[in-house]
């Protein structure tokens, strides 16, 4: 396997490829098309290409300008400095906010679990659509234990079925593997178990969270504390 990162990178701008195809879009696009970098410091002086073009850099940026953001939301904090300080350690906020999650319905509960479990794989859901895979494959989705015996018998065939074309293609996670089996639910039974038959899954989570928390407090000097 080639170095790519070598062969796109120079001390001299001249030097840099005419081209280089975009990870993004994967359209061959011209020099300065691309994203370029110029580094100077302690690891040396060099050039070199991001994997992306301009063109889905900007698209993917919009709306996230993140210096301006910065800054204006640095000035915002500074000029509103007492609303600021509401929002972070005002007590009643965070006890409406409490009383408020405890009145969630056990299955909007469900529905955020599985929008954060997608959230943490890099997969953004709306909270209508977790609802969704929720109502379709059940309160475990995408874990291991919504599975049958079946479809985690699956899920190692599919393991080992790519791992003999490991050469060809890139190897799926676990938990790709296991949207893969959960999808084809739909067509073949018995890989999952019925949404109303599934158990909970990381029943401790939450008080495991929450011995966390206190332990970490706890740690804290006794000014911060009193804040
Ligand atoms: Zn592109």
């Amino acid at each position: 396997m080639p170095n790519l990162r070598s062969k796109f990178k120079t001390d001299r701008f001249d030097q840099l490829p005419l081209s280089r195809t975009c990870n993004k879009c994967g359209k061959d696009k011209m020099r300065d098309e691309m994203i370029i970098q110029h580094r100077h410091d302690d690891s040396g002086n060099y050039y070199y290409f991001r994997p992306r073009c301009k063109d889905c850099n900007n698209s993917a940026e919009r709306g996230h300008r993140r210096e301006y953001k910065t800054k204006y939301l640095q000035n915002w904090r500074k000029q509103n400095a007492e609303v600021n300080e509401s929002y972070w350690r005002n007590d009643e906020t965070r006890e409406a906010a409490k009383v408020r999650a405890r009145s969630f319905s056990q299955d909007h509960k469900d529905a955020i679990a599985i929008q954060r479990r997608l959230y943490n794989r890099g997969e953004q859901v709306t909270i209508a659509a977790a609802r969704e895979l929720l109502a379709l494959y059940g309160r475990c989705y995408p874990t291991r234990y919504g599975l049958t015996l079946k479809g985690l018998k699956r899920c190692e065939q599919i393991r080992s079925r790519l791992r003999s074309r490991s050469e060809k293609y890139r190897m799926l996670s676990s938990f790709e593997i296991r949207v893969m089996v959960y999808e084809e639910s739909e067509e073949e039974v018995g890989l999952v178990i019925p949404p109303e038959q599934q158990p909970i899954p990381y029943p401790k989570a939450a008080e495991n969270l929450r011995n966390f928390h206190q332990r970490k407090n706890a740690e804290k000097p006794p000014q911060e504390v009193s804040l």
